[in-house]
C-alpha cells in the first residue's frame, strides 16, 4: 500500500504547522495517511485507500460519518446562517434536552470545546468553595490546559510528555492525584488535604481505556467526596450520550455536582458543555461571578447537529443495545489469548496487550506498545484504521456494518 500523497502533503505540512499536525495524537509515525472524505464507518485517503474507521474522530461520532439526517439539519441551518453572537431559540431547546438527560444537571453552559467546559468547571468549583486544590485520577485526561496536564492520559502519554512544559510547578502544585478504582487513596489523600475544591474524574476512563470502575467505586467517590465537602466533577466528554442516554451518571447511578460534556453533542461540530447543580451554576457570569465567555459559545450550527443527534438517539433507544451487541460480537469472535485483553463498554472497546484488563493508569502503562505497534501497522495494512495509540479508546458506531464487524474480527485474529 502506497501513501505517496499523503506523505507529500506531511512533508509541506512539517515545515507549517509543528509536528506537521493540529492536534498531537495525529501525527502517525511515519506519515498520517490524509483523509479525502468520510462516510458511514469509513475513510476514504487522498491515496485512494478506504478504511473501516474505528476512531471516529476520538468519540463524537455515534451515528457514523456524514449521517443524513445530521447533514440535513446541518444544511436547512445554513439557510439562515451559522452565526449571531445573540442568543437563539436553539439554546433553551438544546438546554432543556441535555438537563432534562443529566441529573446531575439542573442548568448548562454551552462552550465550544470539552477543554474549555473542564478548565471553567474547574474554575467554578474553586469559585464556589472558595478552595483551591483539585484532584484528579492519574492518566486522566480533561483536555490541554494547565490545571489538568498532569499525568494526563490521551495524546500526553502516548507522546511522553503527560506532564507538559510551560505549565507552571505553582499552578500544577494545586493539582493532586489519585490512582483510578481506588477509593481508599482519595479518603486518605481529602482527609490528610482540606483545600481541595473538586475531585474530577472521568467515570469510565476513556484516555487510557476504557477501564471499567469496580465494583461500587463511583458510588464510593461520590460518598466521600460528599463526606470532605469536595465537588465531584464528571467529565463524561466521552461517555455522556456513549455509554447511553445520559452518560454514566445515569448507567451507574452516581449523581455527580457538576458535569462536563462534548464530543456526542455537538454531532460532529465543535461543542463543550458544563452544568450542575443550580446553586452552583447560578455563580457563573452574568448571574454570578464566575467569569466565562466565548464568541462561538452555543453556535446556532454545533447547536442544531447536536439537537438532531440527541433526537435521533432518543427516537432509536435500540440503537445502545445495537452497539453493545457490535463490540460483544467482536468479543466473541476473538476468544481470549495470551498477551491481551479484551476490553469494552457499549461501544467504547479496547484490545491492551496485557494478560488481564487493567484497573488503573500504573497498569495500563504496563502494556506491551512494541507489540501494539505491530499489530497497528498489521491492522492498518488490513484496512483498519484503529486509534494510533495503546492509550485511546476505540469506537464503533451505528454506521458500522456486520461486512464491517466480519473484516474486523479478521483482522484481529490475524494481527494481535
Ligand atoms: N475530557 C475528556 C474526557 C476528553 O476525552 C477530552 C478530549 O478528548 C476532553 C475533555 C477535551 O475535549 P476537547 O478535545 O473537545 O477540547
Amino acid at each position: 500500500m502506497t501513501h505517496k500523497s499523503s506523505s507529500e502533503l506531511f512533508n509541506v505540512a512539517k515545515t507549517l504547522m509543528p509536528g506537521g499536525v493540529s492536534s498531537p495524537v495525529r501525527a502517525i509515525k511515519p506519515y498520517p495517511f490524509y483523509t479525502a472524505s468520510a462516510s458511514g464507518a469509513h475513510l476514504a485517503t487522498v491515496d485512494g485507500t478506504t478504511l473501516i474507521d474505528c476512531c471516529m474522530a476520538y468519540g463524537p461520532l455515534i451515528l457514523g460519518h456524514a449521517h443524513p439526517l445530521i447533514r440535513a439539519a446541518i444544511t436547512t441551518q445554513l439557510e439562515s446562517g451559522w452565526l449571531y453572537g445573540t442568543p437563539s431559540p436553539l439554546e433553551p431547546e438544546f438546554a432543556r434536552l441535555v438537563t432534562r438527560d443529566h441529573p446531575g444537571m439542573d442548568m448548562v453552559r454551552f462552550v465550544s470545546s470539552g477543554s474549555e467546559a473542564t478548565m471553567a468547571a474547574i474554575r467554578l468549583a474553586r469559585g464556589f468553595t472558595g478552595k483551591k486544590d483539585i484532584v484528579k485520577i492519574e492518566g486522566g485526561f480533561h483536555g490541554a490546559h494547565d490545571a489538568v496536564l498532569v499525568k494526563a492520559g490521551s495524546g500526553a502519554t502516548t507522546m511522553g510528555v503527560p506532564d507538559s512544559a510551560g505549565v507552571l510547578a505553582d499552578l500544577v502544585a494545586h493539582t493532586r492525584q489519585v490512582p483510578y478504582n481506588d477509593p481508599e487513596a482519595l479518603d486518605s489523600l481529602l482527609s490528610a488535604h482540606t483545600d481541595v475544591a473538586a475531585f474530577i474524574i472521568e467515570p469510565v476512563p476513556g484516555n487510557i481505556g476504557p477501564v471499567l470502575p469496580k465494583d461500587n467505586y463511583l458510588r464510593e467517590i461520590r460518598e466521600i467526596t460528599k463526606a470532605h465537602e469536595v465537588l465531584l466533577i464528571f467529565d463524561e466528554v466521552i461517555t455522556g450520550y456513549r455509554v447511553g442516554i445520559g452518560g454514566a451518571q445515569v448507567k451507574y447511578g452516581v449523581k455527580p455536582d457538576l458535569t462536563t460534556l462534548g464530543k456526542i453533542i455537538g454531532g460532529g461540530l465543535p461543542i463543550g458543555a458544563f452544568g450542575g447543580r443550580r446553586e452552583i451554576m447560578e455563580l457563573v457570569a452574568p448571574q454570578g461571578p464566575v467569569y466565562q465567555a466565548g464568541t462561538f459559545s452555543g453556535n446556532p450550527l454545533s447547536l442544531t447537529a447536536g439537537i438532531a443527534t440527541l433526537e435521533y438517539l432518543h427516537d432509536h433507544a435500540p440503537v445502545y443495545r445495537e452497539l453493545d451487541g457490535k463490540t460483544r460480537a467482536l468479543e466473541e469472535a476473538l476468544g481470549s489469548k495470551a498477551g491481551g485483553s479484551f476490553v469494552r463498554l457499549g461501544s467504547m472497546f479496547k484490545y491492551f496487550f496485557r494478560d488481564t484488563p487493567p484497573k488503573d493508569y500504573r497498569e495500563v502503562k504496563e502494556c506491551d506498545t512494541v507489540a501494539f505497534g505491530t499489530f497497528w501497522q498489521g491492522m492498518f495494512r488490513a484496512g483498519i484504521f484503529l486509534p494510533p495509540s495503546q492509550f485511546e479508546t476505540n469506537f464503533l458506531s451505528a454506521a458500522h456494518t456486520d461486512q464491517d464487524l466480519a473484516a474486523l474480527a479478521q483482522a484481529y485474529t490475524q494481527c494481535r
